[in-house]
């Protein structure tokens, strides 16, 4: 029963460590800039609401991730725990997060690193457009070029990764996610990553923090 929140400027690595720990610990990763993106594509009215924010690198509405992060959080394999990736953003959905889930375990886990790094991260990143995989064309680039490994499909360069919206995207950042650092830690559910690492060596401190919490949750649940 456990959730775990990656925490992170755009560009630190939450997607990638989110599939690594899916994969290792069979928690399923949940990213509602997935699904947005998802929707874009299938042009659904949901994502006709969405597109210009996600473009231009603001916030999509509390109400529209929100529904998007319930619907999924209360699917069955979410049972034993999920991971959240991208979600909450802001207080507000921290709050309604607690509301919808309140009685599960939970880990939040920043992952930092300096500013400069992101930008140049971002500007390398290149998504899957069909499996959702992410490459990074300095570090993870996929064996033939623009081609997905997972599913053979085109790669493309996510809209917001322009620089100019990276711009925005990490002014947003500031502004609305980063005051959840200081919700989580008073909270004391909080741990902070160098996500500057390589991506084995920050998924090694992860599985670290989530392999000690949940022996200690074991064990609580061995004394009750
Ligand atoms: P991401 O893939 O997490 O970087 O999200 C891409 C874009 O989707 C963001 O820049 C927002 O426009 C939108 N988005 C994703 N998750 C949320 C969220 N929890 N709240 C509001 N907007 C979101």
């Amino acid at each position: 029963m456990m959730r775990i929140i990656l925490l992170g400027p755009p560009g630190s690595g939450k997607g990638t460590q989110g599939d690594l720990i899916q994969e290792k610990y069979g928690f399923p990763k949940i990213s509602t800039g997935d699904f947005l993106r998802q929707a874009v594509a299938q042009e659904t009215p949901l994502g006709k609401k969405a597109e210009m924010k996600i473009k231009q690198g603001e916030l999509v509405e509390d109400e529209i991730v929100v529904e998007m992060a319930r619907d999924r959080i209360f699917e069955d394999d979410c049972r034993q725990g999920y991971v959240l990736d991208g979600f909450p953003r802001n207080l507000f959905q921290a709050r309604k997060l607690e509301e919808i889930d309140g009685n599960r375990e939970e880990i939040v886990i920043e992952i930092h690193l300096p500013e400069k790094v992101l930008i140049k991260r971002l500007g390398a990143r290149r998504i899957c457009p069909e499996c959702e995989a992410i490459y990074n064309l300095l570090v993870t680039k996929p064996e033939r070029d623009g081609i997905c490994d997972k599913c053979g499909a085109s790669l493309i360069q996510r809209e917001d990764d322009l620089r100019e919206v990276i711009k925005e995207r990490l002014k947003v950042y500031h502004q609305h996610t980063e005051p959840l650092i200081i919700y989580y830690q008073g909270k004391k559910t909080f741990h902070k990553v160098d996500g500057s690492e390589e991506i084995k060596a920050v998924f090694r401190c992860i599985c670290s923090l989530l392999d000690s919490k949940m022996t200690k949750s074991r064990e609580r649940e061995v004394r009750r």
